[in-house]
């Protein structure tokens, strides 16, 4: 396979997290010597706020730091992105918390961060030449993978588990012929794509075989809450944990933007959010150990349910470097989280961000989270998707005629 000059833009190769391995850049996820994860790394070349100031409104003004070429915003892609963060002071103030922001990735093209890593994954597909792309998806990166490849002319297979909500499946189904449902839960799922991803040439999985480049997309969430804040990074962060990728990116992020030189260094306390009902890393970080033990998911945050997460140490390392932690919260500490949000700040949010709100609330009950520093929120998908967990919780106060008097006796003013 030859590469044509800077596909990968400032990327120099791949990298073992574990031993330190390099490996040209490629398909690659496992190291060679130790199976260790591969990750990105790069020689980065001076770069000033004003640089990145001046590029578009969405993840391509970070271009330079990430594996993409210079010439990325010509080929069709989805462009998410540069979503708003929202100083939600009704949620600070339910919070018993001084500054709250809401970083809101709800308003991504298909709803979800997940249209991040998709545009990485579908350059480093298209760089590769790939000609299907692929995932074995919770639901949001199906979504995200099939609305990409539409758009960039690219076959999509996109395979979940069968159990998925509806609004997930039609969010997927209406962008690609190819949707495949699997009996079986996420990890059965993730399971054969490797299989499929092995057997099978010029597939590119976004988050299994071109999972190295995948990843880097979250970068951009931890960048733009930087750069929205002024060029500062936030005291207090808290982000939901599936597989783990997206917390340990937005760290990757900001201790690049530190060496940069585009951010002051200061501490900064990073938490992962998850669901009672998909806890491993949460479990594993309250017991103070290193390693996670999988489990059998049953949470209705399903964009969180994986048992087996891959980066799930390397979340518990940043959660206690940063001086952060893991909190879990029930189903139904999941559902107030989502009416907390939308009644306090007007963002219908998915299970993932109910699960995100719910473990900020119980921190800062806690007084885990410093109430005097300031709070971020990652929300990271829509409402909509999720209908059925809150369908049972709100709805019509009350049925009436269409006359006055039963809008009078109905007492409601
Ligand atoms: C995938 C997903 C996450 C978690 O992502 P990881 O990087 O796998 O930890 C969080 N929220 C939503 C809505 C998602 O779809
Ligand atoms: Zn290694």
């Amino acid at each position: 396979m030859s590469l044509r000059e800077g596909a990968f833009g400032n990327a120099t190769n791949l990298v073992c997290r574990e031993c330190g391995t390099e490996v040209p850049l490629g398909p690659d996820y496992a190291c060679p010597e130790c199976f260790g994860p591969l990750e990105v790394a790069y020689a980065f070349p001076a770069i000033t706020r004003e640089e990145i100031e001046a590029g578009p409104a969405n993840i391509w003004r970070y271009k330079a730091l990430l594996p993409v070429p210079d010439d990325i915003e010509q080929s069709p892609n989805t462009e998410p992105g540069y979503t708003r963060l929202l100083e939600a002071n009704n949620l600070a103030k339910a919070l018993g918390l001084s500054k709250v922001w809401v970083k809101d990735d709800s308003t991504n093209p298909t709803n979800s961060f997940k249209d991040r890593v998709v545009a990485c994954a579908l350059s480093a597909a298209r760089e590769l030449d790939a000609k299907v792309f692929a995932c074995p998806s919770t639901g949001n990166l199906a979504n995200a993978v099939a609305a990409a490849g539409a758009r960039a002319g690219i076959r999509t297979v996109v395979f979940i588990p069968s159990n998925l909500e509806q609004p997930k499946q039609v969010n997927s189904a209406i962008f690609t012929d190819s949707l495949i449902a699997v009996d079986g839960n996420y990890d059965d799922v993730n399971k054969l794509a490797q299989e499929i991803a092995a057997e099978e040439e010029g597939w590119a999985f976004v988050n299994v075989n071109v999972r190295p480049f995948y990843a880097e997309g979250s970068k951009t969430l931890g960048y733009e809450i930087a750069e929205q804040l002024g060029w500062r990074l936030p005291d207090q962060i808290v982000i939901p944990v599936a597989s783990g990728s997206q917390l340990t990116k937005v760290d990757k992020a900001f201790q690049e933007l530190i060496k940069l030189g585009l951010v002051e260094e200061k501490p900064y306390r990073i938490f992962g959010a998850q669901a009672t009902g998909c806890n491993p890393v949460s479990t594993a970080f309250k017991a103070g150990v290193d390693a996670i033990r999988p489990v059998k998911p049953d949470t209705i945050a399903k964009s969180l349910a994986i048992g087996n997460p891959a980066d799930g140490i390397y979340v518990l390392d940043i959660a206690r470097r940063t001086a952060g932690a893991v909190e879990e919260v029930t189903d139904d500490e999941i559902r107030d989280g989502i009416v907390l949000l939308a009644r306090t700040e007007g963002i219908f949010t998915e299970t993932a961000g109910g699960t995100t709100v719910a473990v900020t609330k119980k921190l800062a009950e806690a007084g885990v989270l410093d109430p005097s520093l300031e709070t971020v929120v990652i929300n990271t998908g829509h409402g909509l998707k999720t209908l059925d967990a809150v369908s049972d919780k709100v709805g019509p106060r009350a049925t009436i005629k269409a006359s006055y008097a039963a809008f009078e006796a109905a007492n409601i003013s």
